[in-house]
């Protein structure tokens, strides 16, 4: 018997209208779920803003910048999402988070805020009198996170130096404790054990401490031997060796011992006609190290006899100007006309100017950086007269002083310093992938460096980083 075709007809409509009804379902479902995926898609968005991306690129205009969990997850020209979370960058500038790498630390409750404040989203820590294990570990940690403000911490091995020497003898302290935030070398016999015990602990390198102290009258210098035995022992852990000198045979030391890293630029005056100089800038180049500027502690010397400086907007942000004017001790002052005077015969000079100071040396630092040298932004933070936070921004402007072009002083700042720190591929420019530290400046940084410290919003792993309230 054959069906009914009215009735098969009927059957056909209802299979067709469920087969509808599931496809509607199905659409729904996915529209819903590509609706739900697109606002989780972005935690925070930059719109339409400046770009100066970290790695030397030229500044590209219009550009939009996208985080998700904190990362770097799209930058387009293109289009601009709708996403509840989002900064208007129409007239602003972004660069990436700024590094200091050389800053001490002896009271991180203090200093992080400012820190973050001057968009320092990152630290190196070679050392210093209350850097004990858990100090480093407490560092790290606080540094981890980002609700209360706090850089991300690298940091080297507690100081290697020995008995009588720098900095314990010359820069005097009831801290420094052996085989706790110190480590005197005895003979070179003993280093294997010491390197061993350090290596224990997420450190970037050993800090071995060649200088024969700041002034007169100066302690003995780390013998070669012991440099030597330091590196080699260290490339046993896959450690680096960052070397602390303060003039150019203690800096001619230390590269041939195999240091890779010189913490300080400051007391090194290169000759360029100098064999000895130019072979040891190469084994530099060769080793791919890095050399960090800290041409602060020249300035930081002469800081009490320029009180105006003490004066200026952005330092008074975060350090309040009472506070500051305590600095101005008579002590700081006699300390700042002996250095003033020192500095004079050593260098032969008449007078003491940020000129004579400086230009000199920077264009040693633009010769280097031209010679393809991995040189990086650090002030020394932490010692007198030289300020977290607010003292790279002095670093930066000597540099541009000097003559070095504002997107190289970024550059150094940034992915120079992640380069140092072996973490390039994930900090130090503005690229999809890397972590989401950056600077919002209300003002063109290529325009004057100063620019810098005209600070919109500092953020770090993707949050929104609470500054000091002026
Ligand atoms: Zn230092």
């Amino acid at each position: 018997m054959l069906n009914h075709p009215t009735k098969s007809r009927k059957k056909l409509l209802v299979i067709v209208l469920m087969l509808l009804k599931n496809l509607i379902i199905l659409f729904l479902s996915l529209l819903i779920l590509s609706c739900s995926k697109q606002t989780a898609k972005y935690d925070l968005g930059i719109s339409n803003v400046n770009l100066i991306d970290g790695t030397g690129s030229p500044i590209q205009e219009g550009v939009s910048v996208y985080i998700n969990k904190g990362k770097i997850v799209e930058i387009n020209t293109l289009t601009t999402h709708q996403i509840e979370n989002v900064i208007d960058g129409t007239g602003k500038y972004l660069i990436p988070g700024l590094f200091d790498c050389h800053v001490h630390t002896t009271s991180f409750q203090e200093d992080f805020p400012k820190l973050i404040h001057y968009g320092v989203t990152s630290v190196f820590v070679p050392g210093g009198s209350t850097c004990t294990n858990d100090y480093y570990a407490t560092l790290r940690s606080i540094g981890n996170q980002d609700s209360i403000p706090a850089p991300r911490v690298f940091h080297t091995s507690q100081h290697f130096t020995m008995e009588g020497r720098h900095p314990v003898k010359t820069y005097a302290s009831s801290n420094w404790k052996e085989g706790e935030t110190v480590f005197f070398l005895k003979d070179t016999a003993q280093i294997a054990e010491i390197v061993k015990e350090v290596a224990k602990y997420p450190i970037l390198g050993i800090k071995l401490t060649i200088e024969d102290g700041p002034a007169p009258p100066f302690v003995e210098r780390m013998p070669q031997d012991f440099i030597n035995k330091t590196v080699s022992e260290a490339a046993k852990y896959g450690l680096e060796v960052f070397a602390h000198v303060s003039d150019n045979e203690e800096f001619l030391m230390a590269v041939k011992g195999g240091a890779q890293n010189i913490v300080h630029f400051v007391g090194i005056e290169i000759d360029w006609e100098n064999d000895e100089h130019i072979s040891a800038i190469n084994k530099l180049l060769d080793r791919e190290g890095s050399i960090v500027t800290t041409l602060m502690i020249d300035k930081s010397f002469i800081y009490p006899l320029n009180p105006e400086w003490l004066k200026t907007p952005s330092i008074i942000e975060a350090y309040p100007a009472v506070e500051l004017k305590k600095l101005l001790t008579p002590q700081a002052i006699g300390r700042a006309q002996k250095m003033a005077a020192l500095t004079k015969l050593e260098y032969g000079l008449d007078e003491i100017s940020m000129e004579s100071l400086f230009l000199s040396k920077v264009e040693d630092i633009q010769r280097l950086l031209d010679l393809g040298m991995n040189i990086t932004l650090g002030t020394d933070a932490g010692n007198s007269f030289n300020f977290h936070g607010y003292s790279l921004h002095e670093e930066m402007q000597i540099l541009e002083m000097g003559g070095i072009a504002p997107r190289d002083i970024i550059k150094m700042g940034t992915l120079n310093a992640a380069r140092m720190m072996h973490v390039q591929d994930s900090l130090g420019s503005i690229e999809p992938g890397k972590l989401a530290d950056l600077i919002l400046l209300n003002a063109n940084p290529l325009a004057s460096i100063s620019n810098c410290l005209d600070i919109n919003t500092v953020i770090k792993n993707g949050v929104i980083q609470k500054r000091i309230d002026k």
